[in-house]
C-alpha cells in the first residue's frame, strides 16, 4: 500500500463574523472534501506544538517527521529549492539589500521593501558578490528582485543571530554568536566576518554611482544588506532511511523542491496558472500513477496565499475552487484498496489580525482500508474535532502512515542495527556456506 498526501497549503483558519462566525472552510460548498470527510478518519493536526506559527518549510519538515534541531534554515532550504551550490558545512541565510540612514554611527533601516528594477538590482548585487577574510568566502548570490542567499563556506558556524531588523525605524543589528555558542570561536569568527562583510557593503554601496544618482533624484539609496535565519547544511538521514518509504513532492515553489532535497525525496516540478482546480487536478493525476513511490506529497500554496490577502470571503472561494479538482479524488483515489488518502494543511494562515501564518491546528483525515469509520460528514477545523484520529501532532502523523499502509514494527523487535519504525528493516541473511 502507498500514501497520497494533499497538502492544502495554509488551509485552517479563524472564524469570521463576515461569514456568521464561519471559517472559510466551514462557509465553503466543498462536496468533495465532506465526501472524504465522511468515508474517512478525521482529526485536527499540528505540525508542533498548538499555538506556534510555524512557517511551511518548517512545518513541513516536521510533518515529515524530522525534528526541529534537525532544520537547516530556510536559507539552505531555499539556497538547495533554487538549485545554487551549497555544501554540506556551508551556512546559508536569508538576505536582501534595502536602504539605511546612517546616525550616530547605527545604520537605522528606512526602507525594507524598496522599489528596484531588475538590471540596478543587478549591479548593485554584483558590486558585493564576493567578498573574504580570516579564511571566510562570503557569496551574495540573488534570488528574485532585492532578495538572495548570502553563502558562507569555509570553517563556519550557523549560531549566529540576524542583523535585519525586519521594522523600518530600527537600527540594523550587530551579529553575534547564539547563547549557547558564545565561547565558541568559530561562532565568533563567523560573526566577525559577516560584520565586516555588512560594513564593507554599506560603504561600496553608498559609494555606487546608481546610488549617488537616486539620491540627486530625491529617491533613497540602495545601500546595506540585512541578513537573517542562518542555517547550515548538515547530514541527515533520508526520508527513506527514517520511515522505510520512498518520497516524492509533487509542488510549484522552489521551496519545497528545496525540502526535498534535504530529506532525500524526488521532486517533481510543476507550474501554476490562472486554474488552481486543474493545476491541481493534473498534480493529483500524477500522483495516482506514480506508483514506483510509497507516499506521494501533492501541494498547493493558493490556499496560503489566499489566506494572506485577508479576505475570509475570498479564501472561501479559492477553497471552492480547489473542492472542485477533488471529484477525481472520490472517483479514482478513494476507491482504489492500495492507496492510503490523506488531506490536511501545513499550518493555519487566517485571514484575520496581523499574524503572518498562525497557531491554530488544521483538520485532517485519513481514508484507506485499515482506516476506521467515524461520524464526521464534514471537513473543516470545527466538525473533524469530533473525529477518531482526536489531535495528531508533529512526527506522530508519521507513525500513523505507517500504521494506516499496514507497515508499522512491533515496537521491540530488531530486524536490523537500526531500531526502525517501520517493517520489514534493512535485515542481513544469515547464510550457511
Ligand atoms: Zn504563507
Amino acid at each position: 500500500m502507498r500514501c497520497i498526501l494533499l497538502l492544502l497549503d495554509g488551509l485552517g483558519d479563524r472564524s469570521h463574523p463576515v461569514l456568521n462566525g464561519k471559517t472559510p472552510l466551514q462557509a465553503a460548498h466543498s462536496p468533495n472534501l465532506d465526501q472524504i470527510a465522511t468515508i474517512g478518519m478525521n482529526g485536527l493536526f499540528h505540525s508542533h506544538l498548538q499555538g506556534t506559527a510555524l512557517p511551511s518549510e518548517l512545518a513541513h519538515f516536521l510533518m515529515f517527521g524530522y525534528r526541529l534541531d534537525e532544520f537547516p534554515g530556510r536559507g539552505v532550504v531555499e539556497a538547495l529549492g533554487e538549485g545554487l551550490d551549497v555544501r554540506e558545512g556551508d551556512v546559508a541565510l536569508l538576505t536582501r539589500i534595502f536602504s539605511v540612514t546612517e546616525e550616530q554611527g547605527a545604520l537605522v533601516l528606512t526602507h525594507e521593501n524598496p522599489e528596484l528594477d531588475q538590471s540596478s538590482c543587478q549591479i548593485l548585487q554584483q558590486e558585493i558578490g564576493i567578498f573574504k577574510q580570516d579564511g571566510i568566502e562570503v557569496e551574495f548570490v540573488p534570488t528574485k528582485g532585492i532578495g538572495g542567499i548570502l553563502i558562507l563556506r569555509g570553517d563556519v558556524s550557523s549560531a549566529i543571530t540576524d542583523s535585519n531588523p525586519i521594522h523600518e525605524g530600527r537600527p540594523l543589528m550587530e551579529v553575534l554568536p547564539l547563547r549557547r555558542a558564545s565561547e565558541d570561536l568559530c561562532a565568533q569568527r563567523t560573526a566577525a566576518v559577516l560584520n565586516a562583510y555588512l560594513c564593507w557593503s554599506y560603504r561600496k554601496l553608498s559609494a555606487h554611482p546608481l546610488n549617488k544618482k537616486r539620491v540627486k533624484m530625491g529617491l533613497p539609496p540602495i545601500n546595506a544588506v540585512g541578513t537573517q535565519r542562518a542555517g547550515m547544511l548538515g547530514k541527515l538521514p533520508t526520508f527513506a532511511e527514517r520511515w522505510g518509504l520512498k518520497g516524492l513532492i509533487i509542488a510549484s515553489g522552489a521551496l519545497y523542491n528545496g525540502i526535498g532535497q534535504v530529506v532525500g525525496m524526488d521532486t517533481r516540478r510543476v507550474k501554476d496558472t490562472d486554474d488552481p482546480s486543474r493545476d491541481l487536478l493534473e498534480r493529483l493525476k500524477l500522483a495516482h500513477q506514480a506508483r514506483e513511490y510509497d507516499f506521494i506529497h501533492v501541494h498547493t500554496k493558493v490556499t496560503d496565499e489566499a489566506g494572506h490577502k485577508k479576505d475570509p470571503l475570498f479564501k472561501q472561494r479559492v477553497i471552492e475552487t480547489v473542492d472542485k479538482a477533488l471529484a477525481y479524488v472520490v472517483k479514482e483515489i478513494v476507491p482504489d484498496e492500495e492507496v492510503l488518502f490523506i488531506v490536511t494543511a501545513d499550518h493555519s494562515t487566517a485571514s484575520s489580525g496581523t499574524m503572518i501564518h498562525t497557531g491554530e491546528n488544521v483538520p485532517l483525515v485519513m481514508t484507506g482500508k485499515y482506516t476506521r469509520r467515524d461520524d464526521v460528514k464534514a471537513f473543516n477545523e470545527v466538525s473533524c474535532a469530533a473525529g477518531g484520529l482526536s489531535l495528531v501532532r508533529g512526527n506522530e502523523l508519521m507513525y500513523l502512515i505507517l500504521n494506516f499502509i499496514d507497515r508499522a514494527k512491533l515496537w521491540g523487535l530488531m530486524d536490523s542495527p537500526d531500531d526502525q519504525p517501520f517493517t520489514p528493516g534493512r535485515y542481513t541473511s544469515l547464510r550457511v556456506d
